[in-house]
């Protein structure tokens, strides 16, 4: 049954490394930037942590996206990568738009108290 996450510990170590220079970037969090949430990562946290840093695929990799290109990488919190699953980036900027529209930059979408 191959999947994304299959995909990706069949080749752990080149995997690790893409992880490790997107993290050496200290990139803040693209989704929240988006959404005009306070964007800054704790790359401190730990990996299951909501707030902590995970390396996103601008293009899924479910959509053909490469899975290792550092263009192809951002980085993101853990919970909105989760939140956003498979979503085109061109689909998250539509909804933080409305989002921002709605409730003028107030959090609602990704990083809630509910964790
Ligand atoms: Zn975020």
């Amino acid at each position: 049954m191959p999947s994304k996450d299959n995909a990706r510990s069949s080749n752990g170590a080149r995997w690790r490394s893409a992880k490790a220079r997107l993290r050496a970037q200290g990139r803040p969090c693209w989704i929240c930037r988006a959404f005009g949430r306070p964007d800054a990562i704790d790359y401190s946290l730990p990996p299951l942590d909501p707030g902590s840093f995970e390396a996103d695929h601008l293009i899924p990799v479910s959509k053909g996206g490469p899975l290792y290109d550092m263009a192809n990488l951002d980085a993101t919190h853990r919970a909105c990568n989760i939140w956003r699953r498979d979503r085109s980036v061109s689909e998250v900027l539509a909804i933080a738009r409305r989002e921002r529209q709605q409730h003028d930059g107030h959090a609602s979408v990704c990083v809630t108290t509910d964790w």
